[in-house]
């Protein structure tokens, strides 16, 4: 069978349990794939030939016993963020080259037992910090759709192994917009689940309480498949929230999109710098889910101006924090010949952290340090309030809220864009991190230089379900989510 990768996830389980294939046959395809097409598109940091060929015949031996999950044998790839028992986890970081975790985060032990195969890491942004995946010590990923374009980021290569046909689907994760960003950036529906609905546990931390988890896919459908698996509370994620997790999958048809109230915020559309062609497709997309039967409703986000200086803020500030514990000691990349314990600290860190990260660490000290706590961190921390007040005035008259991912679709590779060029294409997707609230990208078309493009669509807490169901049946009634890109076509 040469055509297995064209399968979706609901395919893939049903020629699974109907013995069409094997997870074995499967799990090979995508590592023959892999071998032989991604050293165009550089999406893996890390294969993981010999593990994956054992856990799938232990899927298959499931299988026939007849103990399955309904995702046994299934093949992912996950973000190189996640730590993994045995396989070196990097988070993209020359610090972390050598870091070989001693246990596997939760969303990696769920999927395990879940059944589901792990191919490998995929790259991304140094400690997730970045919208292209460039600042990886690896290097660049490429743009499936496009070689010499970004993938996006920080979950870029999750998105390019998927667009790409590289992996069914793959973890991503979403601090300001790194699972929506990618997923728009590449062609491919991803969710970011409310803050709290999947734990925390085991994922290098970047700013966390913004940090979160969730599905990298093809459709609405697929992502709902992964959400079942990785959902839920864990007693090791203090923030992670004890509320029944919902049946994603038996749910994609539960809403209606008759009558269903789309607020469409006056703010957004206006953003000096949104791209023709992306107004173009989101608008388009709206009218088609009006021809659905929903109501667009113009709303008003006062706070939208807030966003980008509110979040790099905050979000530095708790990097600063969390990435003080690497300092050469314990683990991690550690420098020559330190002179003494200052020296080691300074130069394995200098050594370690890449420019972005460095800034980072330097702005949220800054913001952290007595004298300019109150002005900075504290002042902050009220505007996020106030946004998502904002958000939460909206939700009185609208079911969801309409947003394209990001202004523009992706950029060359090398573009070199400035901190603050590269910051101000965020401006849609971190308020959604900063409230806590559900979101989820979806492809709705192309721009003229074939590139695609990406509606997001922002609910209110704990409604992945209601996000999941709309896209599903926006993708029932349009066919972007099944376009490929040529390198996808290619057989291996
Ligand atoms: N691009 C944003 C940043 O650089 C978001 C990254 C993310 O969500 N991890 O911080």
């Amino acid at each position: 069978m040469t055509d297995l990768h064209r399968l979706s996830i609901r395919e893939l389980a049903e020629g699974l349990s109907q013995a069409k294939f094997s997870s074995r046959e499967l799990t090979e395809h995508y590592l023959k794939r892999i071998a032989k097409l991604d050293s165009q598109v550089k999406s893996y940091v890390t294969v993981t030939p010999e593990q994956a060929l054992v856990e799938a015949d232990t899927a298959d031996a499931a299988l026939k016993a007849g103990n399955a999950t309904a995702l046994t044998g299934i093949p992912l790839a996950h973000k190189d963020i996640f730590c993994t028992k045995g396989i070196k986890t990097t988070a993209g970081s020359k610090i972390l080259d050598n870091f070989i975790s001693p246990y596997d985060a939760t969303v990696v032990e769920k999927t395990k037992a879940a059944g589901l195969v792990t191919l490998g890491k995929v790259n991304m942004d140094e400690f997730a910090m970045g919208s292209t995946s460039e600042s990886s010590y690896v290097g660049a990923t490429s743009n499936p759709w496009a070689l010499d374009h970004v993938p996006g980021g920080s979950s870029g290569g999750s998105a390019a192994a998927v667009a790409a046909d590289l992996a069914p689907f793959a973890t991503g994760t979403d601090t300001g917009g790194s699972i929506r960003q990618p997923a728009s950036f590449c062609g491919l529906t991803g969710l970011k689940p409310t803050y709290g609905r999947v734990s925390r546990f085991g994922i290098i931390a970047y700013a966390s309480s913004l940090d979160q988890a969730g599905p990298m896919a093809r459709s609405a459908e697929d992502c709902a498949y992964l959400m079942n698996v990785i959902a839920g509370h864990d007693a090791k994620d203090s923030t992670s929230v004890k509320k029944e997790v919902d049946d994603y999958v038996t749910n994609l048809s539960n809403t209606s999109v008759k009558g269903l109230r789309i607020g469409i915020p006056k703010q957004y559309f206006n953003v000096v710098g949104l791209d023709a062609d992306v107004k173009a497709r989101v608008e388009e997309s709206l009218k088609k889910l009006e021809e659905m039967g929903a109501t667009l409703v113009e709303i008003d986000l006062n706070m939208t101006e807030a966003y980008v200086p509110t979040y790099y803020l905050i979000a530095p500030a708790e990097a600063s924090s969390n990435l003080s514990r690497y300092d050469g000691v314990r683990y991690g990349h550690r420098c020559e010949n330190p002179a003494d314990l200052m020296d080691l600290y300074k130069r394995s860190r200098s050594e370690g952290f890449g420019p972005e990260v460095q800034r980072r660490i330097l702005i949220g000290t800054y913001a952290l340090s007595a004298g300019y706590y109150d002005a900075y961190y504290v002042k902050a921390q009220k505007v996020r309030r106030l946004i998502q007040q904002d958000f939460l005035k909206a939700f009185e008259n609208v079911d969801v809220i309409a947003a394209p991912s990001a202004p523009t679709t992706a950029y060359k590779i090398g573009a070199n864009l400035s901190p603050t060029e590269m910051y101000l294409g965020d401006i849609y997707t971190l308020a959604v991190n900063l409230a806590g609230l559900p979101a989820i990208n979806a492809p709705v078309g192309f721009d003229k230089d074939s590139l695609p493009v990406g509606l997001q669509l922002i609910g209110n807490y704990w409604s992945e379900s209601q996000l999941l169901s709309i896209v599903h049946q926006y993708q029932q009634n349009t066919d972007w989510h099944t376009k490929r890109a040529a390198i996808a076509e290619e057989n291996a």
